[in-house]
């Protein structure tokens, strides 16, 4: 396992946050396809797929665009974009006039000012994920650009169904190999105690979100949580690579905010319902 940590709180605008990171390539792949990024104020992972190390490239081009985009000043959502932008055509050029066909997911989550206000970013493509627990709530943030996602929405699968499904790796949207290429994207006011996962479907394939639950509010330190989850995902069969970051927010300057009503900045940037902020998921709901 490759594992990091920065046990010295770290300070970006008006968030600060503590972290770790690990990363393992299970016990069945030989190659480790999974990419992270954790340096504030951006937390990602990459998840490529694609013949020879195609996946392993892809994943890499996505991570080394986000990273270029650390010490912004500031950060805006248009970076995200032009990031996703530039990495997708890098991606692109791989398979260009060759039998290489690459791509990766990509789950982001950024920290950033929009109006004045401290939120989390979230950006995802793909199936890999974002959860986030704070004392009184855990839920998926992001929502799964795949086929038994679908066959869920549409009521045709339970989540039980879904995990054994022969599509369950399918995924319909991803940087590079396919034209589907557009991410979502969430804000979430951030505010002292959220603590986010980032994580590859190597985790999320292995072990159950109730699990999820238990290990990130019970579990410890960041560098804690993150050797148990991967152990976990080991343990259960390790069948893909797994790679998990953690992020806790520890102070966070100003008053905790309410989502940013209609009108402001940050709404101008989501015209789309679905990019808007979710509910809070409970532990009672169905996908909990
Ligand atoms: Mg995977």
């Amino acid at each position: 396992m490759t594992d990091a940590t920065d046990p010295a709180p770290t300070t970006t605008g008006k968030v600060s946050v503590r972290w770790a990171t690990a990363t393992d390539v299970g016990l069945v792949r030989t190659i480790n396809e999974d990419s992270l990024l954790a340096s504030p104020p951006l937390f990602m992972v990459a998840d490529g797929m694609g013949g020879h190390d195609a996946g392993e490239v892809a994943s890499a081009i996505a991570v080394e665009e986000f990273d270029r985009l650390v010490g912004a000043d500031p950060l805006t959502i248009e970076d995200l974009g032009g990031a996703l932008h530039t990495a997708a055509d890098r991606i692109d050029a791989l398979s260009d006039g060759g039998p290489l066909s690459a791509g990766t997911t990509v789950a982001l989550v950024a920290t950033m000012e929009i109006d004045d206000v401290a939120y989390w970013v979230v950006l995802n493509l793909g199936d890999s994920r974002v959860y986030r627990a704070t004392e009184g709530l855990f839920e998926q943030v992001s929502v799964d650009h795949s086929v038994v996602q679908e066959l869920m929405d549409r009521g045709e699968l339970t989540e039980a169904e879904a995990r054994v499904h022969p599509y369950r790796h399918m995924i319909t949207r991803a940087l590079g190999a396919g034209p589907e290429s557009d991410p979502d994207y969430w804000l979430i006011p951030a505010e002292p105690g959220d603590r986010m996962l980032i994580c590859s479907d190597g985790l999320t394939g292995e072990v159950s979100d109730p699990v999820l639950e238990r290990v990130l509010r019970d579990g410890g330190s960041p560098e804690d949580v993150c050797a148990t989850l991967v152990e976990l995902a080991l343990s259960a069969g390790g069948h893909d690579n797994v790679t998990v970051v953690v992020v806790d927010a520890l102070e966070v300057d100003g008053a905790p905010a309410d989502p940013a009503p209609a009108g402001s900045d940050a709404a101008e940037h989501f015209g789309d319902d679905d990019t808007w902020p979710r509910s809070p998921v409970t532990p009672d709901d169905d996908r909990a």
